[in-house]
């Protein structure tokens, strides 16, 4: 599998959520939200952020369904999907993920078909090769 590749702009991103927490570096002088983490406000130029904690909710804003030629791990479970998840409590942040049935299930643990623009999803956490990344689980209804 893939793992994260962890830098300095990012590494309180992959802390937090080892705690559980999904969080979003945004600037502390304007208050605008980016991702990914970088060292500047591409809004006011300023160098002062901060991590927000984020409630975990969004809706898918848009998707795919990996097609071979893969990777050989991810060809084992395909079909799966890659998701964009736009956030609840910052529309213009969009994380990539994967939606599946339970924190922990494999990556095809919910059938493509199930899914649907604008569902709304929570996140989820779970260890993938050492390190604990987010995840996400549609909502019912
Ligand atoms: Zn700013």
């Amino acid at each position: 599998m893939l793992t994260p590749v962890v830098d300095e702009d990012g590494a309180p991103f992959w802390e937090y959520a080892a705690r559980g927490e999904l969080r979003v570096q945004a600037c502390a002088a304007c208050g605008e939200p980016r991702f990914p983490p970088r060292p500047c406000c591409p809004h006011c130029r300023s160098f002062d952020s901060e991590w927000r904690r984020m409630s975990g909710r969004g809706r898918i804003w848009s998707y795919v369904v990996p097609h071979p030629p893969l990777l050989p791990d991810y060809a084992a479970q395909a079909p799966y999907n890659a998701v964009l998840v736009e956030l609840a409590d910052a529309p213009r942040i969009r994380l990539v993920g994967n939606v599946v049935a339970a924190p922990d299930a494999p990556l095809d643990s919910v059938d493509p078909a199930r899914l649907r623009i604008g569902a709304g999803v929570r996140v989820a956490f779970t260890e993938i090769a050492g390190v604990i990344v987010p995840r996400w689980l549609l909502e019912r209804g």
